[in-house]
């Protein structure tokens, strides 16, 4: 029987320590501001943005809205993130993905300053991750490290085997286990006999997009499963990793829902008051 991570409880613990991080801030005469850029209205995008507005105002963290429609020419779109770009009391810029396919989300995400690049995509932030020097993470991979410290359950010297290779979870998860001094290997649709590496696995990131992919003989006995899969499956909603078959196998695991998604909004938050730290350098405040 695995013991079960309970990433809302967790995510709780990271938005005191957020909430902390901004009253010391506002003591200071700066409160952190995230602003959210959100194209159309994909009933899923909708939801994801609201969650993350309720989690900032929860830890008293201002936020801007900017919606625009799915027929916005990509002009108008850079045009406001100029804008906010040069808005003194903005700290994070995030345009919720995907866009319309008229966009290019190259463009867009070029065009954050990496200042305020709150989820870490920008090829500058990027460049930094994997130089070692990183100022911000994507917020899935933060989210995932946090639960892992918060959880006792060291990286260094582990072997951790991902599964997907994004560029806003697989890639960004393997720098930052690099960074934590895992051994890391990275798996994808092209990988040859998954079950190879991923029954190796001391520590196993699955981030496949793929319901159930990842089954009960694919792991190692005692390993820690973490299920970034999100699916609607027959009403009910699951993971990448088939729970009924892995959570007896496994010694540590995620559950979908309550696992890495409230982490990844917690980490937002974090983000958001790091860039606020370091921009804008609050007297008294160590970033
Ligand atoms: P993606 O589709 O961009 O990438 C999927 C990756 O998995 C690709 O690199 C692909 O090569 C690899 N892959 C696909 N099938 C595979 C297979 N059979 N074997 C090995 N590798 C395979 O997906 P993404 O954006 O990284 O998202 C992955 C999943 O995580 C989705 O279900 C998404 O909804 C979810 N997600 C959840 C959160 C969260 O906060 N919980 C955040 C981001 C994404």
């Amino acid at each position: 029987m695995a013991v079960i991570l309970d990433g809302k409880r967790i995510a709780d613990e990271i938005l005191s320590d957020a909430q902390s991080r901004v009253e010391q801030c506002v003591r200071h005469g700066v409160r952190p501001k995230l602003a959210v850029i959100l194209v159309g209205d994909h009933p899923a995008s909708a939801s994801y943005v609201r969650s993350k507005a309720r989690a900032a105002e929860r830890v008293g963290i201002a936020t801007e809205l900017v919606r625009l429609p799915e027929t916005v020419s990509q002009a108008t779109l850079l045009a406001e993130v100029d804008r906010l770009n040069a808005a003194p009391d903005v700290d994070g810029i995030l345009v919720q993905l995907p866009l319309p396919s008229h966009i290019s989300e190259h463009d867009v995400i070029e065009r954050v300053d990496p200042a305020k690049d709150v989820d870490g995509f920008h090829p500058f932030n990027v460049g930094l991750q994997a130089a070692g020097r990183a100022r911000v993470w994507p917020c899935t991979p933060l989210g995932i490290l946090e639960m892992l410290r918060r959880s006792n359950l060291p990286v260094h010297g582990k072997h951790a085997v991902i599964v997907g290779r994004s560029q806003i979870v697989g890639r960004p998860m393997a720098r930052v286990l690099l960074q934590e001094h895992a051994t890391v290997t990275v798996c994808h649709s092209y990988t040859k006999d998954l079950r190879a590496y991923t029954a190796s696995a001391d520590l196993l990131v699955v981030a496949a997009g793929r319901p159930g992919l990842v089954r009960g003989d694919m792991v190692q006995p005692g390993a820690v499963v973490i299920d970034v899969g999100i699916h609607r499956v027959d009403g009910r909603i699951v993971g990448d990793v088939d729970f009924p078959s892995v959570e007896p196998v496994a010694g540590a695991i995620t559950p979908v829902p309550g696992g890495v998604g409230p982490l990844t909004v917690a980490a937002l938050m974090l983000n958001t008051v790091a860039l606020c730290e370091q921009r804008r350098r609050p007297e008294g405040v160590s970033s």
